[in-house]
């Protein structure tokens, strides 16, 4: 199909990580879904964050399927054809004060009482042994040792040449300006056509609430500009990812030998325009974090900062499930700057949703119908 228009079983809106991965899956089971994509596919958050697979810490709610996602991660080369630069490296959140620790502690208990087993208490001494370069008053920490980092834009990418080999269609540089229902069928209109599919899923990222309003579901979604510095390369000194716990703070060493640094100081972005700018000031907390960590970071070229435009919901996790006012739509976003991880398994969700209309995972806690009366403008 060109550019022109078509019909099609499903139109997706939104080629990042969720729409790519909700293509694949569709495409798995036989169903040759339309992604539209306004810039390239993987432009904007995912293909630009920091590439942490994280099931450490997560919110409740979000625990069951990002150890689900977890196991697709395990052979993401047998989904994809392309190990997406996973390394399985472990995630380590540390404890550098007392209030940490008991953060720590408490998560701990919290997590064993339900039964997990992912996070491991580690004493400072192991930490010490993980990390040799961490600072020596590190005062303990929680690992998840099956986690690791992957390569944000190289997977997404995967996912979508994946999806596409097996018959998904994606157009780039289009952007859906309306969506309008004729009969059974959605009629999805962009300045170079019109596609219709009785099924439509909103994966529009940090403007996915603009289609939610239009549906009557209006979202208190925030776009937010995460920020990342990566440095020129260093000697090898780090197998784990390291995520603060007091303080924001994710910190990798990558293959090549540079040291990425993000987690969670924010860019002023301007979703219109699609640009950011980044808050200086709070890249040099984070910097000061690092060398309070990592001493040996003061000594560190930065190379280059860059932030990714991505969709924060008030209560941090994401809307997942069907629209609670119309057929045949279904939402994935919100994903509050820790989707990347999920990705691989909510095309799972979205799939079985649309397919069955049932999902064996426990998505009740993200219906968009907790927005409902909530919203902002
Ligand atoms: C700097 C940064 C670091 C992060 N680090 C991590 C991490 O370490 N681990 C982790 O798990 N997560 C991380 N995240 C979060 C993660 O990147 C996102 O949660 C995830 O990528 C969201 O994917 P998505 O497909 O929902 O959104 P996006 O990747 O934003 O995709 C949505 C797409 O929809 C398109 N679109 C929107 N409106 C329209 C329209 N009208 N017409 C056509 N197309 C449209 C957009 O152009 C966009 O490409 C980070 C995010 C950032 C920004």
């Amino acid at each position: 199909m060109t550019a022109a228009g078509g019909s099609y079983p499903v139109i997706i809106v939104g080629g990042g990580l969720h729409g790519s991965s909700t293509a694949l899956h569709l495409a798995r089971a036989g169903v040759r879904a339309l992604v539209l994509e306004k810039n390239y596919i993987g432009r904007h958050a995912s293909g630009v964050n920091a590439g942490g697979v994280r099931t450490l810490t997560r919110h409740l709610a979000e625990v069951p399927l990002s150890l689900a996602s977890r196991e697709i991660w395990l052979s993401i080369r047998d989904w994809v054809d392309d190990d997406c630069g996973f390394e399985q490296n472990g995630q380590l959140r540390v404890a550098e004060n007392d209030e940490d620790v008991v953060t720590l502690n408490e998560r701990y208990a919290t997590m064993t009482g339900l039964g997990y087993t992912h996070e491991q208490l580690i004493p400072a001494d192991e930490v010490r042994s993980i990390i040799p370069a961490i600072t020596p008053t590190v005062r303990g920490g929680l690992i998840a040792r099956e986690d690791g980092s992957a390569d944000p834009y190289r997977t997404t990418r995967a996912f979508r040449m994946k999806a596409q080999s097996l018959g998904a269609q994606f157009i780039e540089g289009v952007v859906v300006r309306d969506i309008t229902r004729e009969g059974g069928d959605w009629v999805v209109t962009a300045d170079q056509g019109s596609w219709r599919a009785p099924v439509l899923v909103n994966c529009a990222g940090a403007w996915a609430d603009r289609i939610a309003a239009r549906m009557g579901e209006p979202v208190p979604l925030e776009p937010v500009g995460p920020m990342m510095l990566v440095t020129t390369p260093m000697p090898h000194f780090l197998e784990p990812v390291v995520l603060g716990t007091g303080r924001p703070l994710s910190f990798k060493q990558r293959a090549n030998g540079t040291v990425l640094i993000g987690g969670g100081r924010l860019a002023w972005v301007d979703r219109d325009q699609e640009k950011s700018e980044l808050d200086f000031r709070g890249l040099r907390a984070g910097a000061q974090t690092v060398c309070d960590l990592f001493p040996h970071m003061k000594h560190a070229i930065v190379n280059r900062g860059w932030a990714g435009i991505e969709a924060a919901m008030p209560d941090g996790i994401p809307v997942i499930g069907p629209s609670s006012t119309q057929k045949g739509l279904f939402h994935a976003f919100g994903f509050s700057a820790h989707g990347f991880q999920l990705g691989p398994i909510v095309g799972r969700i979205t799939t079985e949703l649309i397919m069955q209309g049932v999902t064996d995972l426990p998505i009740a806690p993200f219906s968009i119908a907790r927005f409902q009366g909530k919203a902002a403008n």
